[in-house]
């Protein structure tokens, strides 16, 4: 509702329950409907993740809530006439301080905001509300390391929310008459009992080894559940509770039951199926990789770039590297990026500035090694309206398109001297130091590089 204004079912529910306010300042009324109540509380739970991003800069400087104040012109007792038509970036791309380009005498505290305010824009990208939301506490520690199916992972994440439709839920609800698990109808149905405690899910876990009584004793879905899905057994653990919530739907739902053995196959071949995707060490690592600079014998200039974050408090770092096919030197330059510690913003400017660094030197053909997969594929993918860092994004799709530049991805290993650059460069408080001969540490790697050393993949 937020990003697609345009849709016919956005119109439709913002006319009838926002009134004209936008749907982040919405409110719900007591009797509203259980849809809009729903919207609305989803919305409360989701507003702080949404931030305004610049693009353009085309939004009005007073009447849009670009800023952290919110809308400037409700700071103001008038905005002079002068000011009326000012849009963001006319403010804030102006000489420095910003402020003195305005009529209008604004708070102290808007001053000082706008003044030292950096933001960049970019034409071609609208700005936008973007939402840069993190995952609520409760699922922080859970299955974000654990490689499950999506359908899995959603079951537990309704279960850490109490949202699970069991019957002890729809009875709480109004939409059941009783609470009762109508398998054994001895006991409520809470999601414990219907995929742990029933006793037609009991015997399921007996059968796969789940006997000790510390497994059966835990009241508590999410402590349970993160219990499970940790250790040697957490596919066996994920898959016999995705299995003994189906074998409940199938029965309740379909008059269909199961016996042991078969839901026991089920649970073992997906878990095995889970196992030969998912597990890290996979039957792929007896093969050896090996890595060198430059992988893929371009000739030419070759710039390799790398962002580090690095110590605590995180601060963000980039470093790259410039030199010819033979691996000779011609320049380097690190720097650390000032209320970052975001490697995916520390990846992505160091393509940007170490691009417009080899333009200022007047290369206009080069290969730009990166081994963040993640950035090649935003820049050389099609434009993400929303992203946090599309104006970024599109300054690197332009520069690219004016002159010769291969992007490529590297391993990690074919990267160390951008990487030796990078961890300099979080680690000093310059913005920006070209070292115009290489460092002191520097040689050692340089050296193995230019003579093709292999390193082995980790
Ligand atoms: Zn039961």
């Amino acid at each position: 509702m937020v990003q697609s204004s345009n849709k016919l079912w956005v119109n439709l529910l913002s006319k009838k329950y926002t009134t004209g306010s936008t749907i982040l300042h919405a409110s719900s009324l007591s009797n509203a409907s259980p849809i809009w109540s729903s919207i609305i509380r989803a919305k409360n739970i989701l507003k702080d993740g949404f931030t305004w991003r610049a693009g353009s800069g085309s939004s009005s400087f007073w009447f849009s809530p670009w800023s952290s104040l919110g809308y400037l012109g409700t700071l103001v007792s008038y905005v002079d006439i002068h000011d009326l038509h000012l849009t963001v970036k006319d403010v804030l791309a102006s000489n420095s301080p910003h402020s003195q380009i305005l009529y209008t005498q604004l708070p102290p505290s808007a001053s000082d905001l706008i003044n030292n305010l950096h933001i960049r824009f970019n034409d071609s990208i609208d700005d936008a509300f973007i939402c840069y939301y993190r995952l609520p506490p409760p699922l922080l520690d859970l299955n974000l390391e654990l490689h499950l199916p999506e359908k899995i992972k959603f079951l537990f994440w309704l279960a850490c929310h109490n949202s699970v439709p069991t019957l002890s839920l729809l009875h709480h609800r109004r939409m059941n008459p009783s609470s009762n698990c109508p398998r054994c109808c001895t006991h409520e149905e809470t999601f414990l009992h219907c995929v742990r405690d029933c006793d037609l899910s009991r015997p399921i876990w007996h059968r796969l080894g789940f006997i000790t009584p510390d497994f059966f004793s835990s009241s508590d879905a999410h402590e349970w559940l993160k219990f499970g899905s940790t250790g040697s057994q957490a596919f066996a653990f994920s898959t016999s509770v995705w299995w003994a919530w189906r074998h409940q739907n199938l029965m309740c739902l379909q008059n269909e039951t199961w016996s042991i053995n078969r839901l026991s196959f089920n649970i073992q071949s997906m878990s095995a199926t889970i196992t030969s995707c998912f597990s890290s060490r996979s039957t792929t690592t007896s093969e050896e990789i090996h890595v060198k600079w430059n992988n893929n014998n371009f000739p030419g200039v070759i710039l390799n770039v790398d962002g580090s974050c690095l110590g605590s408090p995180v601060r963000a770092g980039f470093g790259g590297v410039i030199r010819n096919e033979s691996g000779f030197y011609l320049s380097g330059f690190s720097g650390f990026i000032q209320g970052s510690s975001d490697i995916l913003l520390a990846e992505l400017f160091v393509i940007y500035k170490s691009l417009t660094l080899a333009k200022n030197m007047a290369i206009d053909e080069l290969v730009c090694y990166s081994d963040s997969l993640h950035c090649i594929n935003l820049i050389k993918g099609p434009s993400i309206k929303y992203h946090v860092y599309a104006v970024l994004i599109q300054d690197i799709k332009e520069l690219m398109s004016q002159s010769n530049i291969t992007l490529c991805h590297t391993l990690r290993e074919g990267n160390n001297c951008a990487d030796f650059l990078a961890k300099l460069g979080a680690s000093s408080d310059s913005d920006l130091t070209i070292h115009a001969s290489p460092p002191e540490g520097f040689l050692d790697i340089l050296r193995s590089d230019a003579t093709g050393t292999f390193f082995l993949r980790e």
